[in-house]
């Protein structure tokens, strides 16, 4: 197997971080990024730049510096745990910008190369909620159902290119994820708390047990490095079934299923104003 040179987004912690080590362990070409470079100075990697995938200019330079790369990972992300009606515009905006938005800008700065070459991989970190979900993950599982329809779609395009396109699904991973989240300030969900303390039992009913980073890093590793690559990779047995309980059932079945694992809240009590955003 050919070693590879290799962009990955968000290794400053978690999934990115894990990934960046062993890929260069197994002599990658890796470079390794993050909002802020210092965050991976660390890093024993070919090469270690700031890329905030928010920014436009920072993506373009990230392009100018590194020209071609044969892999491109897209695993920056964050996370966002919030009832729909709750979660205001400014976080809407950086939840889109970082988990939609980025991997679109990164695609299209690297794409161009690929497709002349006639190779290339890109990655794109999604999740289980990219097709399946849950109260409170609305507007998180909408950012990872549009970066799975943007996956799905350009696999098709660029395909003939020789360049392939595959999804990563991981379940809950063990990272600085959860302390990231935007629109923390709904951890008060206000009239919708006990519609939030069903969606936490739901959660420990039906989520796949929590995974390392090592363990989802490896599953991206292999994604790196094999002949071909599927549509999409749940990152464990577990997280497979998670995707499969909503998508092998019809919605009416789904639902029923769902409020027999932890029947909903009648109609909550509430817990006063949550406040107007
Ligand atoms: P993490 O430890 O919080 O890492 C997220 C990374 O994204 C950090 O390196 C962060 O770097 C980077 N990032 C955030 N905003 C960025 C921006 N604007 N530009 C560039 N980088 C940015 O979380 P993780 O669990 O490893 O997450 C990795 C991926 O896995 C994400 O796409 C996430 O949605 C997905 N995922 C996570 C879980 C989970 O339970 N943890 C489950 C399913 C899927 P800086 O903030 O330092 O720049």
């Amino acid at each position: 197997m050919p070693n590879r040179r290799v962009l990955i987004t968000g290794c400053s912690s978690g999934v990115g971080r894990a990934l960046a080590v062993r890929l260069a362990r197994r002599g990658h070409e890796v470079i390794a990024s993050a909002r802020s470079a210092a965050a991976v100075a660390d890093l024993d990697v070919a090469d270690r730049i700031g890329l905030d995938v928010t920014d436009p200019e920072s993506v373009r330079r990230a392009a100018r510096r590194l020209g071609a790369v044969d892999v491109l990972v897209n695993n920056a992300g964050r996370g966002m745990r919030a009832p729909v009606e709750l979660a205001g515009d400014d976080d809407l905006r950086a939840l889109w910008e970082t988990n939609v938005l980025g991997p679109v800008r990164l695609i299209r700065a690297f794409l161009p190369a690929m497709r002349e070459r006639g190779s290339g991989r890109i990655v794109n970190v999604s999740s289980v909620a990219g097709r399946r979900v849950m109260p409170l993950t609305g507007h998180y599982a909408a950012s990872k159902h549009a970066l799975e329809a943007i996956g799905e779609a350009l696999r098709h395009e660029v395909r003939p290119f020789g360049v392939e396109v595959v999804t990563v699904e991981p379940g809950p991973v063990r990272t600085e994820f959860a302390r990231n989240l935007l629109a923390a300030d709904t951890t008060d969900p206000g009239p919708y708390r006990e519609v939030a303390e069903w969606a936490a039992e739901l959660g420990r009913a039906v989520n796949a047990p929590a995974q390392t980073a090592e363990e989802v890093a490896d599953v991206v590793v292999a994604a790196v490095e094999a002949e071909r690559v599927p549509l999409r990779i749940p990152t464990s047995p577990e997280a497979a079934r998670a995707i499969a309980d909503r998508t092998g059932r019809g919605d009416t079945e789904y639902e029923e299923w769902l409020y027999g694992v932890v029947p909903p809240p009648e109609r909550p009590t509430g817990g006063g104003d949550a406040g107007t955003r």
